[in-house]
């Protein structure tokens, strides 16, 4: 899914395709991650292979994609009609949760989910399930399920995902999701030669969606510091659901005292599957990304950092020490903050 490698070319002739439309439709291909292979050597990162960047940064990829019903539900054309809409590849990006087409959020998962048979963590199993048999249409549902095999292939869910019928959701909600959503792809494709800045400091794409993904790890390790830059109480409800359920993973999970860095942020290091609640820790992680200043980056940034300190120290280290950060974050999440750890409440400390 993210890159084709040595099969590109056995894969383009096997489906009479060139070599670039093979490789187009992998999401490998998508301007986000185009920077990474193609951007100006001064200011390339180490060489780092997409799929091990996808698995370090899972809030640039899931293993399991969204989907928007709709789109599935085809556009009535005879093609579509006989095998669904497309599967587009944005939907593999936990950044994109609304479908800018139909005007709506994203589904997640499948209704029967609970049917499925999981075999292994998420970013274990492969990203598009019972690879090798032919029988699902490609709007079904083909995860495998618990059921004994029948005829000498394993049983798959079937379930229709395809679905015409519009969503209904929030009104006050929907309209400010999709900005952002149509901000954020923009911002994905953006041009080499308008580059994104982050505190007014030019950076590539990939790397801006890294901060994005450090600061939504950090509005979740400590919310509720940043409430107040959510869109709508309930939106705050499901980032307070979201943020107790990591913070009784971290809990729950064996922690050692020499465990690596990458371990003790993981139960904040992925996006939430459910595209509402992915949307609205993206949408308070935007606007403090997009302070046009150094000093106001660190300002906006400094109750998050406080708060996650006191809530796990380690983790909030881990986090803001990714390597993967652009320059310019890492200078705003440099340790003032540290000297106010055990000092006033946050809502008193001068300056802040
Ligand atoms: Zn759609
Ligand atoms: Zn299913």
């Amino acid at each position: 899914m993210i890159d084709l490698k040595d099969h590109l070319q056995p894969f383009a002739t096997a489906t009479r395709l060139t070599p670039q439309e093979a490789a187009n439709l992998c999401v490998g291909q998508l301007g986000i991650f185009n920077t990474l292979q193609h951007g100006p050597p001064e200011i390339r990162p180490e060489p780092t292979p997409l799929a091990q960047l996808s698995f370090h940064h899972r809030w640039l990829f899931h293993s399991e994609p969204r989907y928007c019903p709709q789109c599935l539900a085809g556009d009535g054309s005879p093609l579509q009609n006989e095998h669904g809409g497309p599967w587009r590849r944005h939907w593999y990006l936990p950044m994109v949760f609304a479908c800018p087409i139909h005007q709506r959020l994203l589904r997640h998962a499948c209704p029967a989910g609970s049917n499925h048979e999981i075999h292994a963590a998420p970013m274990d199993r492969s990203a598009v399930g019972s690879l090798s048999d032919p029988r699902p249409h490609p709007t079904q549902c083909r995860h495998l399920t618990g059921q004994k095999p029948s005829g000498g292939r394993r049983a798959f869910c079937g379930v229709q995902l395809a679905d015409p019928s519009p969503d209904h959701q929030p009104a006050d909600e929907v309209p400010e999701l999709l900005r952002l959503q149509n901000s954020l792809i923009t911002n994905m494709n953006r041009p080499p030669g308008d580059p994104l800045r982050v505190a007014g400091t030019p950076i590539m794409n990939h790397q801006y969606f890294t901060d994005l993904g450090i600061i939504a790890a950090l509005v979740l390790l400590s919310w509720p510091a940043s409430e107040g830059l959510c869109a709508s109480p309930t939106l705050a409800a499901a980032i307070d659901e979201e943020a107790r359920l990591r913070l009784h993973m971290s809990r729950t999970r064996q922690t050692h005292h020499h465990q690596n860095q990458f371990r003790v942020s993981q139960p904040w290091a992925a996006a939430p599957a459910d595209a509402r609640t992915c949307a609205a820790i993206l949408s308070i992680a935007w606007k403090v990304l997009k302070k046009p200043t150094s000093g106001g980056l660190q300002r906006a940034l400094a109750p998050l950092l406080i708060q996650a300190d006191r809530t796990n120290g380690r983790a909030t280290n881990a986090i803001r020490s990714n390597p993967r950060r652009s320059r310019a974050l890492a200078v705003a999440m440099r340790k003032p903050w540290s000297g106010l750890r055990h000092g006033p409440r946050l809502n008193s400390a001068p300056g802040w």
